[in-house]
């Protein structure tokens, strides 16, 4: 983990699907096939060394579709409303420690 500046994407030189060239972290839809697509990508997510930092990165830069930081869509969408709520009655918790809490 390293600079959390929103839009930084050095990060990804770490990444442990940097060489993925298939589209395992942006299966279409949630059934069927890209059930396993998902488990597969969120599976190599959990030994990432940058997750939290591409978490950070897809909140921040409101990434809608696609596997990151080992979440899918409805996952952020879900875990952006906690932040969110979360804000209401600590809004002096930064984003960056609080996901490193909550993911
Ligand atoms: S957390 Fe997942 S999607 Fe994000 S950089 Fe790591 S392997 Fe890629």
């Amino acid at each position: 983990m390293n600079d959390f500046e929103p839009g930084e994407t050095h990060w990804r030189e770490q990444a442990s699907c940097r060489d993925h060239t298939d589209n395992l972290f942006f299966p279409v839809g949630e059934t069927g096939a890209a059930v396993l697509e998902i488990a597969r990508a969120k599976a190599v997510c959990r030994d990432c060394p940058v997750g939290l930092d591409c978490l950070y990165y897809a909140v921040t830069t409101g990434q809608r579709f696609g596997i990151w930081g080992g979440l899918d869509e409805n996952e952020r969408r879900q875990l952006r409303r906690r932040w969110v709520a979360s804000q209401r009655s600590a809004p002096e918790v930064d984003l960056i420690g609080w996901l490193s809490r909550a993911s």
